[in-house]
Protein backbone atom coordinates (compact mmCIF):
# COMPACT_ATOMS: atom_id res chain seq x y z
CA UNK A 1 0.00 0.00 0.00
CA UNK A 2 1.52 3.07 -0.94
CA UNK A 3 1.72 6.05 1.41
CA UNK A 4 -0.66 9.02 0.84
CA UNK A 5 0.41 12.80 1.20
CA UNK A 6 -1.07 15.82 -0.26
CA UNK A 7 1.83 17.09 -2.20
CA UNK A 8 5.02 15.06 -2.82
CA UNK A 9 8.13 17.22 -4.10
CA UNK A 10 10.88 15.42 -6.34
CA UNK A 11 14.18 16.85 -5.67
CA UNK A 12 14.68 18.72 -2.06
CA UNK A 13 16.31 21.69 -3.95
CA UNK A 14 15.32 25.36 -4.38
CA UNK A 15 12.14 24.36 -6.14
CA UNK A 16 11.45 21.07 -4.44
CA UNK A 17 11.63 22.81 -0.20
CA UNK A 18 9.90 25.59 -1.41
CA UNK A 19 6.74 24.38 -2.83
CA UNK A 20 6.50 21.53 0.33
CA UNK A 21 7.38 24.44 2.83
CA UNK A 22 4.46 27.03 1.53
CA UNK A 23 2.13 24.15 1.10
CA UNK A 24 2.59 22.74 4.45
CA UNK A 25 1.88 26.07 5.98
CA UNK A 26 -1.64 26.05 4.25
CA UNK A 27 -1.99 22.48 6.49
CA UNK A 28 -1.20 20.24 3.42
CA UNK A 29 0.55 17.01 4.25
CA UNK A 30 4.00 17.07 2.33
CA UNK A 31 7.00 14.40 1.69
CA UNK A 32 9.85 16.13 0.14
CA UNK A 33 12.39 12.83 -1.72
CA UNK A 34 15.70 14.01 -2.76
CA UNK A 35 18.59 11.65 -3.57
CA UNK A 36 21.30 13.39 -2.91
CA UNK A 37 21.63 16.46 -0.29
CA UNK A 38 18.96 18.67 1.04
CA UNK A 39 19.37 21.90 -0.25
CA UNK A 40 19.95 20.82 -3.70
CA UNK A 41 22.32 22.22 -6.24
CA UNK A 42 22.12 25.95 -4.84
CA UNK A 43 23.38 24.84 -1.30
CA UNK A 44 25.80 22.00 -2.34
CA UNK A 45 27.14 22.59 -5.43
CA UNK A 46 25.71 26.08 -7.17
CA UNK A 47 25.51 29.30 -5.37
CA UNK A 48 26.59 29.19 -1.70
CA UNK A 49 30.04 27.28 -2.57
CA UNK A 50 30.46 29.30 -5.31
CA UNK A 51 29.71 32.69 -3.32
CA UNK A 52 32.35 31.40 -0.79
CA UNK A 53 35.06 30.85 -3.53
CA UNK A 54 33.94 34.42 -4.92
CA UNK A 55 34.56 36.26 -1.41
CA UNK A 56 37.89 34.21 -0.95
CA UNK A 57 39.19 35.59 -4.36
CA UNK A 58 37.89 39.14 -3.71
CA UNK A 59 39.94 38.91 -0.62
CA UNK A 60 43.13 37.63 -2.78
CA UNK A 61 41.98 41.38 -4.57
CA UNK A 62 42.35 43.20 -1.34
CA UNK A 63 44.93 41.68 -0.53
CA UNK A 64 46.50 43.01 -3.47
CA UNK A 65 45.89 46.32 -3.48
CA UNK A 66 46.14 46.94 -0.06
CA UNK A 67 49.80 48.07 -0.64
CA UNK A 68 48.47 51.11 -2.64
CA UNK A 69 46.12 51.80 0.55
CA UNK A 70 49.49 52.11 2.94
CA UNK A 71 50.11 48.70 4.10
CA UNK A 72 52.85 46.76 4.33
CA UNK A 73 51.51 43.25 3.47
CA UNK A 74 53.74 40.19 3.42
CA UNK A 75 51.81 37.23 2.20
CA UNK A 76 53.19 34.01 3.06
CA UNK A 77 50.45 31.87 1.93
CA UNK A 78 46.76 31.26 0.41
CA UNK A 79 45.42 27.87 2.11
CA UNK A 80 42.81 26.23 -0.52
CA UNK A 81 42.55 23.21 1.94
CA UNK A 82 41.10 25.56 4.82
CA UNK A 83 39.04 27.51 2.75
CA UNK A 84 37.56 24.27 1.38
CA UNK A 85 36.95 22.41 4.41
CA UNK A 86 35.43 25.61 6.02
CA UNK A 87 33.16 26.39 3.05
CA UNK A 88 32.39 22.62 3.28
CA UNK A 89 31.40 23.02 6.95
CA UNK A 90 29.09 25.49 6.55
CA UNK A 91 27.16 23.81 3.69
CA UNK A 92 27.06 21.04 6.41
CA UNK A 93 25.70 23.51 8.76
CA UNK A 94 22.51 24.30 6.17
CA UNK A 95 22.20 20.93 5.33
CA UNK A 96 21.51 19.65 9.30
CA UNK A 97 18.84 23.11 9.17
CA UNK A 98 17.06 21.94 6.55
CA UNK A 99 16.53 18.00 8.07
CA UNK A 100 15.38 19.77 11.10
CA UNK A 101 13.33 22.58 9.82
CA UNK A 102 11.73 19.69 7.47
CA UNK A 103 10.87 17.46 10.66
CA UNK A 104 9.38 21.26 12.67
CA UNK A 105 7.10 21.46 9.57
CA UNK A 106 6.03 17.85 9.77
CA UNK A 107 7.36 17.27 6.26
CA UNK A 108 8.28 13.52 5.70
CA UNK A 109 12.11 13.28 4.02
CA UNK A 110 12.29 10.57 1.76
CA UNK A 111 15.77 9.34 0.74
CA UNK A 112 16.64 7.92 -2.64
CA UNK A 113 15.79 8.43 -6.30
CA UNK A 114 11.79 8.88 -7.25
CA UNK A 115 10.31 7.12 -10.59
CA UNK A 116 6.81 7.68 -11.80
CA UNK A 117 4.68 4.46 -11.62
CA UNK A 118 1.62 6.94 -12.92
CA UNK A 119 0.66 10.31 -12.84
CA UNK A 120 0.06 10.41 -8.93
CA UNK A 121 2.51 7.36 -7.40
CA UNK A 122 5.89 7.44 -7.08
CA UNK A 123 8.18 4.70 -6.48
CA UNK A 124 11.98 5.30 -4.01
CA UNK A 125 13.38 1.82 -2.98
CA UNK A 126 10.73 -0.41 -3.98
CA UNK A 127 8.41 1.36 -1.36
CA UNK A 128 5.35 3.57 -2.88
CA UNK A 129 4.06 6.89 -1.98
CA UNK A 130 1.75 8.68 -3.66
CA UNK A 131 0.16 11.86 -3.71
CA UNK A 132 -2.87 14.15 -5.27
CA UNK A 133 -0.35 16.68 -6.37
CA UNK A 134 2.87 15.68 -7.35
CA UNK A 135 5.91 18.71 -8.22
CA UNK A 136 8.74 17.51 -9.82
CA UNK A 137 12.07 19.84 -9.53
CA UNK A 138 14.74 17.58 -9.74
CA UNK A 139 16.78 20.41 -11.33
CA UNK A 140 19.69 19.71 -13.86
CA UNK A 141 23.14 18.90 -14.39
CA UNK A 142 26.51 19.71 -16.07
CA UNK A 143 27.07 18.19 -19.35
CA UNK A 144 29.96 16.44 -20.80
CA UNK A 145 30.64 16.63 -24.26
CA UNK A 146 30.85 12.78 -26.24
CA UNK A 147 34.74 13.09 -27.67
CA UNK A 148 37.79 10.84 -27.01
CA UNK A 149 39.14 11.53 -22.98
CA UNK A 150 36.17 13.64 -22.41
CA UNK A 151 35.77 11.76 -18.69
CA UNK A 152 39.46 13.13 -17.59
CA UNK A 153 37.44 16.27 -17.84
CA UNK A 154 36.11 17.51 -14.06
CA UNK A 155 32.51 19.42 -14.36
CA UNK A 156 31.63 22.58 -11.83
CA UNK A 157 30.34 19.40 -8.85
CA UNK A 158 33.75 18.12 -9.46
CA UNK A 159 35.30 21.76 -8.64
CA UNK A 160 33.56 21.81 -5.59
CA UNK A 161 35.50 18.47 -4.77
CA UNK A 162 39.23 19.46 -5.36
CA UNK A 163 41.24 19.17 -2.51
CA UNK A 164 44.22 21.47 -4.07
CA UNK A 165 44.43 24.22 -6.50
CA UNK A 166 45.60 22.74 -9.42
CA UNK A 167 48.28 25.31 -11.31
CA UNK A 168 46.94 25.31 -14.99
CA UNK A 169 43.25 25.36 -15.65
CA UNK A 170 41.14 24.99 -18.63
CA UNK A 171 37.72 26.25 -18.72
CA UNK A 172 36.15 25.42 -21.35
CA UNK A 173 32.67 27.56 -21.98
CA UNK A 174 31.58 31.06 -22.37
CA UNK A 175 28.40 30.85 -20.01
CA UNK A 176 28.24 32.27 -16.10
CA UNK A 177 29.67 29.18 -14.88
CA UNK A 178 32.72 29.09 -16.47
CA UNK A 179 33.18 32.72 -15.95
CA UNK A 180 33.21 32.56 -12.41
CA UNK A 181 35.01 29.61 -11.80
CA UNK A 182 37.63 30.77 -13.69
CA UNK A 183 37.63 34.12 -12.28
CA UNK A 184 38.42 33.11 -8.78
CA UNK A 185 40.41 30.43 -9.98
CA UNK A 186 42.96 33.29 -11.16
CA UNK A 187 42.59 35.03 -8.37
CA UNK A 188 43.63 32.54 -6.00
CA UNK A 189 46.82 32.10 -8.01
CA UNK A 190 46.02 29.21 -10.66
CA UNK A 191 47.30 29.66 -14.22
CA UNK A 192 43.53 29.93 -16.26
CA UNK A 193 42.74 29.69 -19.62
CA UNK A 194 39.14 29.96 -21.51
CA UNK A 195 38.61 27.99 -24.18
CA UNK A 196 35.41 29.59 -26.12
CA UNK A 197 33.70 27.87 -28.65
CA UNK A 198 33.18 31.40 -30.54
CA UNK A 199 33.91 34.89 -29.98
CA UNK A 200 32.10 36.08 -26.94
CA UNK A 201 31.71 35.64 -23.01
CA UNK A 202 28.10 35.50 -21.73
CA UNK A 203 26.69 35.62 -25.28
CA UNK A 204 23.00 36.10 -23.96
CA UNK A 205 24.07 39.51 -22.35
CA UNK A 206 23.92 43.14 -23.33
CA UNK A 207 27.00 43.74 -25.54
CA UNK A 208 28.78 46.45 -23.17
CA UNK A 209 28.78 43.38 -20.32
CA UNK A 210 30.10 40.97 -22.66
CA UNK A 211 32.98 43.44 -23.69
CA UNK A 212 33.92 44.60 -20.51
CA UNK A 213 34.26 41.67 -19.22
CA UNK A 214 36.41 40.39 -21.99
CA UNK A 215 38.76 43.27 -21.79
CA UNK A 216 38.66 43.01 -17.57
CA UNK A 217 39.66 39.10 -17.51
CA UNK A 218 42.41 39.18 -20.04
CA UNK A 219 43.57 42.23 -18.20
CA UNK A 220 43.23 40.54 -14.98
CA UNK A 221 45.44 37.68 -16.55
CA UNK A 222 42.95 35.27 -17.83
CA UNK A 223 44.14 33.52 -21.02
CA UNK A 224 40.97 33.58 -23.04
CA UNK A 225 40.92 31.62 -26.50
CA UNK A 226 38.47 31.83 -29.11
CA UNK A 227 37.18 29.69 -31.60
CA UNK A 228 38.32 26.79 -30.16
CA UNK A 229 36.92 23.06 -30.41
CA UNK A 230 38.69 20.24 -28.59
CA UNK A 231 38.66 17.13 -30.46
CA UNK A 232 40.55 15.27 -28.00
CA UNK A 233 41.74 14.59 -24.10
CA UNK A 234 45.28 13.34 -24.27
CA UNK A 235 46.19 11.95 -20.06
CA UNK A 236 49.82 11.68 -19.81
CA UNK A 237 51.56 9.40 -17.28
CA UNK A 238 52.39 12.58 -14.73
CA UNK A 239 48.46 13.42 -14.58
CA UNK A 240 48.30 16.39 -16.84
CA UNK A 241 46.23 17.17 -19.60
CA UNK A 242 47.04 17.69 -23.28
CA UNK A 243 43.96 18.95 -24.88
CA UNK A 244 43.90 18.74 -28.73
CA UNK A 245 42.38 21.05 -31.39
CA UNK A 246 39.38 19.45 -33.34
CA UNK A 247 40.48 21.10 -36.88
CA UNK A 248 44.11 21.19 -36.54
CA UNK A 249 45.07 17.71 -34.60
CA UNK A 250 47.75 20.29 -32.78
CA UNK A 251 48.22 20.80 -28.94
CA UNK A 252 45.99 23.73 -27.78
CA UNK A 253 47.65 23.16 -24.04
CA UNK A 254 48.41 21.11 -21.54
CA UNK A 255 46.90 21.42 -18.06
CA UNK A 256 46.54 20.26 -14.38
CA UNK A 257 43.03 20.24 -14.65
CA UNK A 258 40.47 21.04 -17.25
CA UNK A 259 36.45 22.27 -16.58
CA UNK A 260 34.02 21.41 -18.70
CA UNK A 261 31.41 24.40 -18.36
CA UNK A 262 29.57 24.12 -21.41
CA UNK A 263 25.91 23.80 -19.80
CA UNK A 264 23.44 21.47 -18.23
CA UNK A 265 20.82 19.54 -19.25
CA UNK A 266 17.48 18.46 -17.36
CA UNK A 267 17.45 15.97 -14.83
CA UNK A 268 14.91 13.44 -15.56
CA UNK A 269 16.98 10.98 -16.98
CA UNK A 270 15.79 7.27 -14.79
CA UNK A 271 12.42 9.30 -13.51
CA UNK A 272 9.99 6.83 -16.01
CA UNK A 273 8.39 10.25 -16.53
CA UNK A 274 6.36 8.03 -19.56
CA UNK A 275 4.55 5.97 -16.71
CA UNK A 276 2.85 9.51 -15.46
CA UNK A 277 2.60 10.40 -19.28
CA UNK A 278 4.63 14.23 -18.84
CA UNK A 279 5.82 15.62 -21.90
CA UNK A 280 9.09 17.09 -22.55
CA UNK A 281 10.34 19.22 -25.44
CA UNK A 282 13.50 17.93 -27.56
CA UNK A 283 15.75 19.16 -25.17
CA UNK A 284 14.03 17.27 -22.26
CA UNK A 285 13.01 19.95 -20.44
CA UNK A 286 9.61 19.36 -19.11
CA UNK A 287 6.76 21.47 -20.82
CA UNK A 288 4.84 23.97 -18.25
CA UNK A 289 2.28 26.54 -18.86
CA UNK A 290 2.45 29.89 -16.72
CA UNK A 291 0.80 28.06 -13.81
CA UNK A 292 3.83 24.90 -13.58
CA UNK A 293 0.86 22.27 -14.89
CA UNK A 294 2.31 20.34 -17.23
CA UNK A 295 0.06 18.71 -19.39
CA UNK A 296 -1.11 15.76 -16.92
CA UNK A 297 -3.31 17.46 -14.47
CA UNK A 298 -2.15 16.76 -10.68
CA UNK A 299 1.83 16.84 -11.98
CA UNK A 300 3.54 20.30 -12.04
CA UNK A 301 7.59 20.97 -12.51
CA UNK A 302 9.15 23.96 -11.50
CA UNK A 303 13.10 25.08 -11.09
CA UNK A 304 15.72 24.08 -13.61
CA UNK A 305 14.04 21.47 -15.05
CA UNK A 306 11.61 23.62 -16.70
CA UNK A 307 14.05 24.91 -18.47
CA UNK A 308 13.09 28.67 -17.59
CA UNK A 309 15.53 30.90 -15.79
CA UNK A 310 17.49 28.46 -14.27
CA UNK A 311 18.48 30.29 -10.92
CA UNK A 312 17.30 29.82 -7.28
CA UNK A 313 15.14 32.49 -6.45
CA UNK A 314 13.37 31.45 -9.91
CA UNK A 315 12.79 27.94 -8.70
CA UNK A 316 11.69 29.63 -5.29
CA UNK A 317 9.07 32.00 -6.27
CA UNK A 318 7.61 29.65 -8.48
CA UNK A 319 7.54 27.15 -6.62
CA UNK A 320 5.25 29.14 -3.61
CA UNK A 321 3.13 31.05 -5.72
CA UNK A 322 2.25 26.93 -7.06
CA UNK A 323 1.67 26.40 -3.21
CA UNK A 324 -0.10 29.52 -2.85
CA UNK A 325 -2.42 28.52 -5.82
CA UNK A 326 -2.88 24.91 -4.67
CA UNK A 327 -3.86 25.06 -1.25
CA UNK A 328 -3.64 28.99 -0.36
CA UNK A 329 -7.36 29.92 -2.35
CA UNK A 330 -5.46 32.22 -4.66
CA UNK A 331 -6.37 30.76 -8.28
CA UNK A 332 -5.02 33.47 -10.34
CA UNK A 333 -1.25 33.50 -8.22
CA UNK A 334 1.74 32.32 -11.22
CA UNK A 335 5.12 33.68 -11.19
CA UNK A 336 5.87 36.54 -13.89
CA UNK A 337 9.09 35.71 -15.65
CA UNK A 338 10.03 39.00 -16.98
CA UNK A 339 12.33 41.64 -15.31
CA UNK A 340 14.55 38.79 -13.56
CA UNK A 341 17.22 40.05 -11.67
CA UNK A 342 20.33 38.53 -12.01
CA UNK A 343 24.32 39.01 -10.65
CA UNK A 344 27.24 37.34 -12.35
CA UNK A 345 29.84 36.76 -9.70
CA UNK A 346 32.84 37.00 -12.30
CA UNK A 347 35.73 39.57 -11.43
CA UNK A 348 34.22 42.20 -11.39
CA UNK A 349 30.69 41.48 -11.13
CA UNK A 350 27.56 41.96 -13.32
CA UNK A 351 24.21 42.81 -12.67
CA UNK A 352 21.49 42.80 -15.24
CA UNK A 353 17.71 42.93 -15.25
CA UNK A 354 15.46 43.28 -18.31
CA UNK A 355 15.82 43.86 -21.92
CA UNK A 356 19.49 44.04 -23.67
CA UNK A 357 19.51 46.67 -25.75
CA UNK A 358 19.55 44.90 -28.55
CA UNK A 359 16.45 42.73 -27.44
CA UNK A 360 15.13 46.01 -26.71
CA UNK A 361 15.94 47.60 -30.12
CA UNK A 362 14.70 44.09 -31.82
CA UNK A 363 10.78 44.98 -30.04
CA UNK A 364 10.58 48.57 -29.47
CA UNK A 365 12.98 49.41 -32.24
CA UNK A 366 13.55 53.60 -32.76
CA UNK A 367 11.54 54.16 -29.24
CA UNK A 368 14.84 52.86 -27.90
CA UNK A 369 17.05 55.61 -25.87
CA UNK A 370 20.44 54.32 -24.32
CA UNK A 371 21.79 56.03 -21.47
CA UNK A 372 25.67 54.68 -20.59
CA UNK A 373 28.98 55.70 -18.74
CA UNK A 374 31.77 53.97 -18.04
CA UNK A 375 34.25 55.50 -15.69
CA UNK A 376 37.04 54.47 -12.69
CA UNK A 377 35.72 53.86 -9.48
CA UNK A 378 37.13 56.03 -6.96
CA UNK A 379 38.60 52.33 -4.80
CA UNK A 380 40.56 52.54 -7.84
CA UNK A 381 41.36 55.83 -8.61
CA UNK A 382 44.61 55.35 -7.12
CA UNK A 383 45.66 51.56 -6.95
CA UNK A 384 47.79 50.03 -9.45
CA UNK A 385 45.36 47.63 -11.10
CA UNK A 386 42.88 49.49 -12.54
CA UNK A 387 39.32 48.17 -13.32
CA UNK A 388 36.51 50.50 -14.33
CA UNK A 389 32.52 50.17 -13.98
CA UNK A 390 30.52 50.34 -17.24
CA UNK A 391 26.30 51.04 -16.61
CA UNK A 392 23.94 51.00 -19.46
CA UNK A 393 19.91 52.02 -19.04
CA UNK A 394 17.90 51.00 -21.93
CA UNK A 395 14.39 53.09 -21.76
CA UNK A 396 11.57 52.97 -24.35
CA UNK A 397 9.02 55.29 -25.75
CA UNK A 398 8.02 58.57 -24.77
CA UNK A 399 8.08 58.49 -20.76
CA UNK A 400 11.82 56.75 -21.21
CA UNK A 401 10.32 53.96 -19.31
CA UNK A 402 13.23 51.95 -17.79
CA UNK A 403 13.25 48.10 -20.06
CA UNK A 404 17.07 47.20 -18.93
CA UNK A 405 19.64 48.04 -16.59
CA UNK A 406 23.00 46.58 -17.07
CA UNK A 407 26.16 47.26 -14.46
CA UNK A 408 29.92 45.84 -14.39
CA UNK A 409 32.17 46.53 -11.87
CA UNK A 410 33.11 46.57 -8.17
CA UNK A 411 30.09 46.83 -5.98
CA UNK A 412 27.44 45.84 -8.96
CA UNK A 413 26.58 43.04 -7.10
CA UNK A 414 25.08 44.58 -4.22
CA UNK A 415 23.65 47.60 -6.23
CA UNK A 416 20.88 46.22 -8.41
CA UNK A 417 18.58 45.00 -6.04
CA UNK A 418 16.65 48.28 -5.24
CA UNK A 419 16.74 49.08 -9.43
CA UNK A 420 14.88 45.72 -9.94
CA UNK A 421 12.42 46.84 -7.38
CA UNK A 422 11.80 50.18 -9.17
CA UNK A 423 11.46 48.92 -12.71
CA UNK A 424 9.29 46.42 -11.66
CA UNK A 425 7.09 49.37 -10.21
CA UNK A 426 7.21 51.06 -14.02
CA UNK A 427 9.81 53.45 -13.10
CA UNK A 428 11.11 56.02 -16.08
CA UNK A 429 14.51 57.98 -16.32
CA UNK A 430 12.91 61.41 -15.13
CA UNK A 431 12.07 59.09 -11.98
CA UNK A 432 15.54 58.41 -11.47
CA UNK A 433 16.84 61.86 -12.09
CA UNK A 434 14.71 62.97 -9.19
CA UNK A 435 15.90 60.16 -7.28
CA UNK A 436 18.76 62.06 -4.71
CA UNK A 437 22.31 60.16 -5.55
CA UNK A 438 23.99 58.63 -2.84
CA UNK A 439 27.26 60.31 -2.55
CA UNK A 440 30.18 59.22 -2.72
CA UNK A 441 29.15 55.65 -4.25
CA UNK A 442 29.33 54.04 -7.84
CA UNK A 443 25.72 53.60 -7.80
CA UNK A 444 25.09 57.00 -7.76
CA UNK A 445 26.05 57.41 -11.71
CA UNK A 446 22.87 55.23 -12.69
CA UNK A 447 20.36 58.31 -11.16
CA UNK A 448 22.87 61.07 -12.37
CA UNK A 449 23.30 59.52 -15.72
CA UNK A 450 22.67 62.04 -19.20
C1 LIG B 1 28.02 26.28 -10.17
C2 LIG B 1 26.63 26.87 -10.06
C3 LIG B 1 26.47 28.14 -9.56
C4 LIG B 1 25.20 28.69 -9.44
N1 LIG B 1 25.09 29.95 -8.94
C5 LIG B 1 23.87 30.52 -8.82
C6 LIG B 1 23.73 31.81 -8.27
O1 LIG B 1 24.70 32.47 -7.90
N2 LIG B 1 22.48 32.33 -8.16
C7 LIG B 1 21.37 31.64 -8.57
O2 LIG B 1 20.26 32.16 -8.44
N3 LIG B 1 21.47 30.40 -9.10
C8 LIG B 1 22.69 29.82 -9.23
N4 LIG B 1 22.81 28.56 -9.75
C9 LIG B 1 21.60 27.87 -10.24
C10 LIG B 1 20.79 27.26 -9.09
O3 LIG B 1 21.60 26.44 -8.31
C11 LIG B 1 19.63 26.47 -9.67
O4 LIG B 1 18.89 27.30 -10.55
C12 LIG B 1 18.69 25.96 -8.58
O5 LIG B 1 19.38 25.16 -7.67
C13 LIG B 1 17.54 25.18 -9.23
O6 LIG B 1 16.71 24.67 -8.24
P1 LIG B 1 15.86 23.34 -8.52
O7 LIG B 1 14.96 23.17 -7.35
O8 LIG B 1 15.28 23.40 -9.87
O9 LIG B 1 16.92 22.18 -8.57
P2 LIG B 1 18.11 21.74 -7.55
O10 LIG B 1 18.43 22.80 -6.58
O11 LIG B 1 19.18 21.27 -8.45
O12 LIG B 1 17.48 20.55 -6.75
C14 LIG B 1 17.12 19.36 -7.37
C15 LIG B 1 17.32 18.21 -6.39
O13 LIG B 1 16.61 17.08 -6.89
C16 LIG B 1 17.36 15.91 -6.62
N5 LIG B 1 16.91 14.87 -7.58
C17 LIG B 1 17.08 14.85 -8.92
N6 LIG B 1 16.43 13.79 -9.44
C18 LIG B 1 15.83 13.14 -8.41
C19 LIG B 1 15.01 12.00 -8.31
N7 LIG B 1 14.61 11.33 -9.40
N8 LIG B 1 14.60 11.61 -7.08
C20 LIG B 1 14.96 12.31 -5.98
N9 LIG B 1 15.72 13.40 -6.01
C21 LIG B 1 16.15 13.83 -7.21
C22 LIG B 1 18.79 16.35 -6.83
O14 LIG B 1 19.67 15.50 -6.12
C23 LIG B 1 18.76 17.78 -6.26
O15 LIG B 1 19.14 17.81 -4.91
C24 LIG B 1 24.06 27.95 -9.85
C25 LIG B 1 24.22 26.66 -10.34
C26 LIG B 1 25.48 26.12 -10.46
C27 LIG B 1 25.63 24.73 -11.00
Amino acid sequence: MAKRYDLIAIGAGSGGLSVAERAAKYGAKCAVIEAKKLGGTCVNLGCVPKKVMWYGASVAHTLRDAPDYGFDVTLKAFSWETLKHARDDYVSGINSWYRTYLKDSDIDEITGHARFIDANTLEVDGKHFSAEHIVIAPGSYPVVPQLPGAEHGATSDDFFAWETLPERVAVVGSGYIAVEIAGMLNALGADVTMLLRREHLLRPFDAMLRECLMEEMIDAGVNIVTSSQIGEIIRQSDGSLDLICADTGQLIGRFDQLLWAIGRAPATPGMDLVNAGVSIDQDGYIETDPFQNTNIPGVYAVGDVTGRAQLTPVAIAAARRLADRLFGGMKDRKLEYDLIPTVVFSHPPIATVGLTESEAREIHGSAVKIYQSRFTPMYHAFTEHQSKIAMKLVTVGAREKLVGCHVIGIGADEMLQGFAVAMRMGATKQDFDDTIAIHPSAAEELVTMR
